[in-house]
């Protein structure tokens, strides 16, 4: 079951070429425990996989890449909604399609959006004004450390924008394996973002007329018009967090910059990193086979198929000219490995 010395390529969106010491898919609960004792037993490091979109492998990685492939889907009716049981392995995209087919509304405004179901509480994904925490309702996880199972709830997860606690104190702690969602019959459209208003204005679709299937073809419409595949060109999707600045330093930067993009974010601003980074000049770069795209500057792409040190070079490259140019600091949004 275990393997050595793989090439992760083909197990991350970016592309990038990597090695990990040991692989392995576990499709099992009891298969996880046994890779979890065989790195114990080793004390290697721990990769834990799904589709490989939201990471960049920096290096060769000198642990276990545990690619979680447990699958199994079940929606339970409910008197008020349906409850969503889904293991680690489950492709996210798909699982929202399920539940719109059905008639269930909540999870539209996230099609599309690349990786497994085990993945998505970890930066509690979002989009369009929608994130995983507004149906979750609970996930079981085990601890890498005993191999016990572990149920957290929304409380627990600590859920903020892009992050849980599976990024603070639980971080590197579990492995996720399967997660419930929940979602109420009773469902209003949610389509205040810009580019959704925009969508069915021009497409004279009345609010009233509306359902789950129409919003998520919408959403898939849209993000297939700015977003590059990443079957067609590696990406690992944002690459920067949209950073989040108090009011009076917002208030600097729009005067300024009258065209600032921002969103209010309880006391403070939202800033669209993506509007920052093509302001700055770099929407559409290219160099030596990694770049920006060119329909979207928040993502960066890897065409060339480089290796993740030119990847974090040029990421680099583009946090400091921002900061320059505007004094706001990016984070990235996919974690580095090793
Ligand atoms: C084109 C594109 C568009 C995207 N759009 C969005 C978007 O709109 N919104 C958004 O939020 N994200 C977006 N993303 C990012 C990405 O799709 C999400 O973060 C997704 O949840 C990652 O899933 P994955 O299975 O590919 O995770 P991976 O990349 O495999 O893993 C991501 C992180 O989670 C850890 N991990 C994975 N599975 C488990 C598990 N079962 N237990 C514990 N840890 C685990 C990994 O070790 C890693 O640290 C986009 C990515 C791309 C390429």
């Amino acid at each position: 079951m275990i393997q050595s010395d793989v090439d992760l390529q083909p197990y991350n969106t970016m592309t990038i070429a990597a090695r990990a010491k040991h692989f392995c898919t576990a499709t099992t609960l009891q298969e996880v425990r046994e890779a979890l004792r065989f790195a114990r037993a080793q004390q290697l490091p721990i990769l834990p996989l799904g589709g490989g979109s939201n990471i960049v492998l920096t290096g060769d990685f000198p642990g276990l890449a545990l690619h979680l492939g447990m699958r199994g889907l079940e929606f339970e009716a409910l008197d008020d909604g349906v409850r969503i049981r889904a293991a680690a392995g489950e492709n996210w995209h798909q699982l929202v399609m399920r539940s719109v087919e059905q008639g269930y509304g909540g999870l539209e405004n996230l099609a599309l959006i690349p990786g497994n179901i085990g993945a998505a509480p970890i930066q509690n994904i979002g989009a369009y004004g929608v994130e995983l925490k507004d149906a979750f309702e609970q996930l079981t996880a085990m601890e890498i450390s005993s191999g016990e199972l572990i149920t957290f709830d929304a409380e627990a997860c600590q859920f903020g924008y892009r992050d849980s606690i599976f990024k603070g104190p639980a971080k590197d702690r579990y492995l996720i394996c399967e997660v419930v969602l929940k979602l109420s019959s009773t469902w209003a459209p949610r389509i205040s973002y810009p580019a959704l208003e925009q969508y069915f204005a021009q497409h004279g679709l009345a609010r009233e007329l509306l359902t789950p299937a129409k919003i998520a073809n919408a959403v898939i419409d849209i993000r297939n018009s700015k977003l590059p595949n990443p079957v067609e060109i590696p990406n690992a999707g944002s690459f920067f967090k949209n950073p989040v600045v108090a009011d009076d330093q917002y208030q600097t930067l729009k005067e300024a910059h009258p065209e600032l993009v921002a969103f209010e974010a309880g006391e403070g601003w939202k800033l669209a990193a993506g509007w920052l980074i093509d302001q700055a000049g770099w929407k559409g770069f290219r160099n030596n086979g990694v770049g920006v795209h060119d329909r979207q500057a928040l993502v960066l792409v890897n065409p060339g198929h480089r290796c993740g040190s030119e990847v974090v070079n040029l990421a680099r490259d583009i946090a400091s000219d921002v900061k320059r140019k505007f004094g706001v600091t990016l984070e990235p949004e996919p974690r580095f490995y090793p």
